[in-house]
């Protein structure tokens, strides 16, 4: 009974994103930016295959990646912010560690030409970043 609260607290609180190099658990420290597609490259990478990427990427300047996003997390072991690549796949989440062209595209270096909903998204979102004091990349040195 005692443990069964615990655990439900704790899951409400935490998701099961684990640093890389320890195992342990990771505290957000920002919001989470959305991926977007803008080229037909991106939507390869996503494993979808090329003429079904093309007719895409025809049809509209900026594709949302469902279910996937950027965010910064902390270690407390690293003592420093990693930024991973989060997807969710049926409620369980998936984390690599984000590659630094990965990271420009969702945090607001994305083109937003011809998009003014993207635009005013991505600026909000750049704004944010600066309160938040996470908008660099590298944290771990
Ligand atoms: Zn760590």
């Amino acid at each position: 009974m005692q443990s069964e609260k615990k655990r439900n607290r704790r899951r409400s609180k935490r998701r099961a994103i684990f640093c890389p190099y320890h195992g342990c658990y990771m505290d957000s420290v920002s919001q989470k930016f959305p991926l977007y597609a803008d080229k037909v490259e991106h939507l390869r990478e996503q494993g979808i295959n090329r003429i079904n990427a093309v007719l895409l990427m025809s049809s509209q300047t900026v594709v949302p990646l469902d279910g996937q996003w950027m965010e910064a997390f902390w270690c407390a072991e690293c003592q420093c912010v990693h930024w991973f690549h989060v997807s969710k796949l049926g409620g369980t989440y998936h984390v690599k560690l984000a590659s630094r062209e990965l990271w420009q595209r969702a945090t607001g270096v994305i083109n937003p030409e011809g998009n003014t909903s993207v635009g005013e998204f991505t600026r909000r979102h750049s704004r944010m970043a600066r309160y938040n004091q996470v908008n660099q990349f590298n944290f771990c040195g």
